[in-house]
């Protein structure tokens, strides 16, 4: 709901702006001739504090502390959000390790599915506190929420497409050029070849391609809502992506799925109304069919202006690698 996502984005804002202070009264304790500190190996200090699930080791017991207790606090609201309920506590904690010393973001998470659920949760957070705190943590989060909620591996696309979702307006609005660049490169991985990739590609170009097709697919599913989206999901992973797309959407293949979601992104994001149980595909066709040539024909022209300026750029902007760095 929006009162707790209000409530959220404010105290993660609260959250930054206390761990500055200390970090600054930190410093200027130091500076004011503690200098016995100097000496301390203040690198390998560290400092543990566990929660209902997390168990989490910082640099110092307040800031695992607070760390603990948002990532608590996300995991309730995360679930709350999509899952429609909170989750039971899990049966053993995920250990967190938080480095605000790295200068590149990177956050990764990894757990094992058992016959008994999942465990072995581990969650590593890298970069610069403030981002950790606004964009890395709810990442990883929302990756924990959906492993939690399907009990075995989510496919890429969908576990990242949520998960991105789940970061701050900075980093989405990275993504949002990240998939505008993209588009306007033309080359694109085939639904298919999205919907099926199980693996991270190797390749950073391709890598690049899946977080941004992944983002775009999912606020395009997201249309019909987050009910709809996780039963694809689900439909997807058990059966077969045609026959999910075809009874969850009402897309008659996987192929005019992908050819009103390019025409959606290419033409700005349109809204549409889907009133009572109207399907994403009815909504989509009507909306398509209603379009006058004339606004089809800007499109097309302002994505090309696009498509030159990313050709005089020459390779695609750090953007993407920002984007992907932070968000395994
Ligand atoms: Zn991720």
């Amino acid at each position: 709901m929006q009162s707790r996502s209000l409530l959220s984005l404010s105290s993660r804002a609260r959250f930054a702006a206390t761990m500055q202070a200390n970090r600054l009264l930190s410093i200027s304790h130091v500076v004011g001739g503690v200098l016995l500190l100097a000496f301390a190996p203040s690198c390998v200090r560290a400092a543990t504090v566990e929660t209902s699930n997390f168990r989490v080791t910082a640099e110092t017991r307040q800031m695992a502390g607070q760390i603990a207790l948002l990532a608590e606090d996300l995991r309730l609201q995360l679930a709350n959000d999509w899952l429609g309920n909170e989750l039971p506590n899990w049966e053993h904690v995920c250990i967190v390790r938080v480095d605000t010393t790295a200068e590149r973001m990177t956050g990764s998470t990894t757990f094992e599915f058992t016959d008994a659920g999942v465990r072995g949760w581990r969650m590593s957070l890298r970069g610069p506190l403030v981002r950790i705190v606004e964009s890395l943590l709810p990442h990883e989060i929302a990756h924990t929420i959906l492993a939690t909620h399907f009990r075995r591996a989510v496919p890429r696309w969908a576990d990242e497409g949520i998960a991105l979702m789940a970061e701050d307006e900075l980093d989405r609005r990275r993504v949002r050029a990240m998939v505008k660049s993209s588009f306007a490169s033309g080359r694109l991985l085939p639904i298919e070849t999205l919907l099926d990739t199980d693996e991270y590609p190797a390749d950073k170009q391709q890598l690049r391609l899946l977080y941004s097709q992944s983002a775009s697919l999912t606020e395009f599913l997201l249309i019909s809502g987050r009910r709809s989206f996780l039963k694809f999901v689900a439909a997807g992973m058990e059966h077969d992506w045609t026959v999910a797309i075809r009874q969850v959407y009402g897309f008659a293949s996987l192929d005019e799925c992908e050819q009103h979601w390019h025409a959606w992104e290419q033409s700005g994001r349109p809204e549409y109304s889907l009133a009572g149980n109207t399907m994403l595909a009815d909504a989509v066709r009507n909306s398509d069919a209603r379009r006058s040539p004339n606004t089809q024909r800007e499109t097309r022209s302002s994505d090309s202006v696009l498509a030159a300026m990313t050709a005089e750029d020459g390779r695609p902007r750090k953007i993407a690698t920002a984007s992907s760095g932070g968000a395994e």
